[in-house]
């Protein structure tokens, strides 16, 4: 439950902690801008030490955390190749061009996964010639937003195709330690095939604020410097980054909690009549679904749900999306699963 209502429509509904709350009312803090905030530079330490990296920095969005690794890998009017249907495409307002001025060169994919082919063939080859963008950047998502984790197999072979060509490689890892659980691998194993890694303390992790951007300590230099042009340079922002801290600790064991939820909750949904539950594409804390023959449309489940307590988002595409996370019981499971049959 999340204020007296079962919410199914992402893991950013999340609230934080016991722990998080009391972690923050404890929390020393200083003026960041200055170095000064011991909670904010633990953080950034224990995320660098976690991910294999150098250094961290602690911004407050995922937005902002895949945008200033942009602004930092890519000069503008340089191309950054990545799929068509990613976050930074499709979820950032366009910020790309905005912010980096970058060119996106989108790669189409059909399950998530940018056909390797088709990435080195995208990859600009003659700097010499002047009618040619330059090739700045590979990026990628896992998890991805459709809840597809890549393997650690893909990862490294995309490494290894920037490195062929000198790339830098971002991860949009907001949901990498789901990605992680999924594998049953160490984030690090995974941290290894990139340059930068942007993660969300905000979604399963249940921290209220706050992505970590993971680098070398050069590049997160570059950053810091970046984000200040952001407006993103905080001050005692360590009392958010106290919750940050429990979420890296505390909060990403329980995750295989959530996916086994999901599992439940996909396995329970085929029991519903005029649903199409895609039940491959259920590997992390995201359950996928279709209306087929179903007496409600997608705006009439939402309203028939909201009046019984349940938050869900509409179809997105045509698919339907619930989401799992601390706050979802096996027994609220049950209740949406016996709503939706009864409707
Ligand atoms: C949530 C998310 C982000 C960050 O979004 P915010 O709204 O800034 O938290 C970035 N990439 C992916 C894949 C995400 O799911």
């Amino acid at each position: 439950m999340i204020n007296g209502m079962i919410d199914l429509r992402s893991d950013t509904v999340t609230l934080p902690t016991e722990e998080m709350r009391q972690a923050m009312f404890e929390a020393v803090v200083g003026d960041d801008v200055y170095g000064d905030d011991a909670t904010i530079n633990e953080l950034e330490q224990l995320a660098a030490e976690k991910f294999g990296k150098e250094a961290g920095l602690f911004v407050p969005s995922g937005v902002m955390s895949n945008q200033l690794a942009l602004f930092t890998h890519v000069q503008r009017g340089e191309e950054v190749i990545l799929p068509d249907n990613c976050h930074i495409v499709a979820h950032e307002a366009g910020s790309a061009a905005i912010i980096a001025g970058a060119q996106l060169r989108s790669v189409q994919n059909a399950a998530g996964e940018m056909p390797l082919d088709i990435v080195e063939k995208y990859i600009r080859k003659d700097p010499e010639d002047i009618h040619q963008p330059k090739t700045a950047l590979i990026t990628y998502e896992n998890a991805d937003s459709d809840g597809q984790v890549r393997s650690v197999e893909y990862m490294k072979k995309v490494w290894e195709l920037a490195k062929k060509y000198g790339l830098p490689v971002h991860v949009d890892g907001a949901r990498i330690f789901n990605a992680a659980a999924y594998l049953g691998v160490d984030v690090k194993e995974m941290a290894q095939y990139c340059d930068s890694m942007s993660v969300c303390l905000s979604k399963g992790l249940c921290a209220p604020v706050g992505s970590v951007l993971v680098g070398s300590r050069e590049f997160i230099a570059l950053a810091r410097r970046k984000r200040k042009i952001l407006g993103g340079g905080m001050r005692q922002a360590g009392i958010l980054a106290a919750a940050g801290i429990v979420a890296l600790t505390k909060m990403t064991e329980r995750l295989k909690e959530d996916h086994e939820n999901a599992a439940y909750m996909t396995e329970r949904l085929t029991e519903v009549p005029g649903i199409e539950v895609y039940k491959e594409r259920q590997q992390i804390s995201m359950v996928f679904f279709r209306l087929a023959g179903f007496p409600l449309d997608s705006d009439g489940l939402v309203k028939y749900m909201l009046d019984n307590g349940v938050r869900i988002n509409g179809e997105d595409n045509g698919i339907m999306r619930y989401v799992t996370h601390r706050y979802v019981s096996r027994e609220e499971i049950d209740k949406v699963v016996e709503l939706m049959k009864k409707a």
